[in-house]
């Protein structure tokens, strides 16, 4: 058996009382923000983390500025002695969790909610496909992401391409912030090809079945691209077809230039491409992307 050697918070206080005492012996940060319900996509950011930094600092708390639906938010998986495990077996070396009056003091109504002025603006890259299908998510995180980075101070921080607009959202917010340099780590995946998700756990049978086709169809997309497809509107709809053989509600199929991200699909022959796609199996949400061209994720 593992010994625990992970300090974890209860709340932000004392991970900042850690991080400042960190910052005074001139030791470096690596910061993951997280939701909990840890798996090994998870556990990957953190030992690259702790690769490239003296300490790891990973946060555990499902926003709810950023779900818009209530029994989304209510349904999301939390299991935080499990997760203390993971990140400790990872080399994570302080793990907290909070509330939203205790991140955001003085700066919520009398609902609790937070009051408007504080919402952070997350950019063009908030623009189309998750943002339009799930509108608000990416001030919601823009907010959480900004006060970590300003309350911890990070040296590094981690995110997957797993949420490959997140990343893009939260790399132009780290660059207005002058924040931390913002890392984005490759997505892991099931030897099914099925990125690991929190939401996996939460998928029947029959789902998860369902939700394979979506690996499926990023994979047939890259293989097209390899073949020298370069037309996004001929590589959605192949994703498109591929997609149909699965009991899924598909929100998105796309592909976008991930050099210059717009709302809308790109017109003509692309040179760097990301195929991005949301379908629902029953009533979980599953998203996935993969890069067609070699581009370093969100060109980091
Ligand atoms: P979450 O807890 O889902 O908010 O995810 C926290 C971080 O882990 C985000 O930066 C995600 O993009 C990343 N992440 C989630 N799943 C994976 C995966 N399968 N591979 C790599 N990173 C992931």
């Amino acid at each position: 058996m593992q010994l625990l050697t992970i300090e974890c918070f209860e709340g932000p206080r004392e991970a900042i009382a850690w991080c400042r005492e960190l910052a005074a012996q001139g030791l470096s940060l690596g910061f993951v923000p997280t939701m909990g319900a840890l798996h090994e996509g998870h556990q990957n950011l953190v030992r690259q983390a702790a690769l490239e930094n003296d300490r790891v600092c990973v946060s555990i708390f499902v926003n709810p500025l950023q779900f818009g639906e209530s029994l989304d938010l209510e349904s999301y998986p939390r299991d935080f002695t499990g997760d203390a495990k993971l990140l400790n077996e990872a080399g994570c070396h302080m793990a907290f969790t909070g509330t939203l009056p205790e991140f955001f003091p003085g700066r919520l109504d009398e609902r609790g909610g937070l009051l408007p002025e504080y919402l952070l603006d997350p950019g063009p890259c908030a623009e189309g496909l998750e943002g339009e299908y799930r509108v608000g998510h990416f001030e919601g995180v823009a907010t959480i992401v900004g006060r970590f980075f300003e309350i911890l101070k990070p040296k590094r921080a981690y995110f997957g391409q797993k949420d490959y607009q997140q990343a893009l959202v939260v790399r132009d917010l780290a660059r207005n912030m002058d924040g931390p340099e913002v890392v984005i780590c490759t997505t892991h995946r099931e030897p099914s090809g099925m990125a690991f998700s929190s939401r996996n756990t939460r998928l029947s049978e029959s789902e998860y079945a369902a939700g394979m086709f979506i690996s499926r169809a990023l994979f047939g997309a890259r293989a097209l691209w390899n073949q020298g497809q370069r037309d996004p509107a001929v590589l959605a709809r192949h994703m498109q077809a591929v997609l149909k053989q699965g009991d899924l509600f598909v929100e998105y199929a796309a592909v976008r230039d991930p050099e210059e991200w717009n709302g809308s699909e790109p017109v003509g022959e692309l040179q760097h491409a990301v195929a991005l796609i949301a379908a629902r199996a029953g009533d979980v949400r599953l998203i996935d992307n993969m890069l067609l061209s070699s581009t370093t994720p969100a060109g980091a």
